[in-house]
């Protein structure tokens, strides 16, 4: 059985101060929540003010990035071990806004996967295709690519400890998400391509997380699929009564 996952991805929004602020309002508005995971992603400099509000609660921490050494001349990185140490639990690894803007290529990506599997935390590995490599009809082609490629730096002991997520760049922050049925094709890829890459069991076992402008209106057709375990959000993470909301999907 896998337990859904919805994670709040704040990229650079919020302060120390403010994340503190708001997670105590979203705590506010969610009541229980045991039938699915929650994580949320600040900044760096939040993590630590949130993860000590995270501590009292079923929620847990997630960061959006880290370099792969575990410590050493890298000026303006963060370890793995740096982020443990603040009880995270996930790491975003591949965001396309990294791949993009950052440089981070695949062997950047797998060696980031292998360096959190190593170092007991959970890679959330983002793979999408572009709007030029969709209507070009590569999508499978290169969400393939980005999974083999980052499995290469390391394979979960287990299928649990694997999350992906399927961001469609042209769905991330543009308002557009794909339908249901578009993700749900490109997850039975995915969950396929892991089933034979770790076994039908260990494949069967890694949730797939949808990522593209999920909102409070479109999260419930979403996860009513049968492979879309969960959802990376970004914008509608920043407002607590829209991720309240997301987060009790139906
Ligand atoms: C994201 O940042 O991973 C994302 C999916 O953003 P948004 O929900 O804003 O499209």
């Amino acid at each position: 059985m896998r337990k859904p996952l919805i994670v709040a991805n704040w990229k650079m929004h919020n302060t120390a101060s403010e994340a503190s602020s708001f997670v105590e309002e979203l705590l506010g508005k969610i009541g229980e929540i045991s039938s699915v995971e929650v994580a949320i992603a600040p900044p760096f400099t939040a993590l630590e003010s949130v993860s000590k509000i995270l501590s009292k609660t079923d929620l847990v921490l997630a960061a959006q990035n880290m370099y792969w050494e575990p410590e050493g001349a890298f000026t303006g990185e963060i370890s793995p071990v740096m982020l443990r140490e603040l009880d995270c639990r996930f790491v975003i690894l591949g965001h396309s806004e990294r791949r993009q803007y950052f440089g981070d290529g695949d062997g950047e990506v797998a060696l980031k996967v292998g360096a959190a599997l190593t170092e007991g935390l959970m890679p959330i590995l983002c793979v999408g295709e572009t709007l030029g490599e969709r209507e070009q009809g590569k999508t499978f082609e290169i969400v393939e690519r980005q999974v083999r490629s980052a499995l290469d730096g390391g394979m979960p002991d287990s299928g649990g400890g694997l999350v992906i997520a399927y961001e469609p760049v042209w769905a991330i922050g543009t308002g557009k998400t794909a339908t249901p049925e578009a993700a749900q094709e490109v997850h039975g890829f995915i969950r396929g391509l892991l089933e034979n890459l770790l076994g039908e069991g260990l494949g069967d076992e890694v949730r797939i997380l949808y990522g593209g402008s999920v909102k409070p209106d479109s999260v419930d057709s979403l996860m009513a699929m049968q492979d879309i375990d969960g959802a990376l959000v970004g914008g509608a993470s920043l407002d607590a009564e829209s991720f309240a909301r997301i987060i009790h999907f139906k």
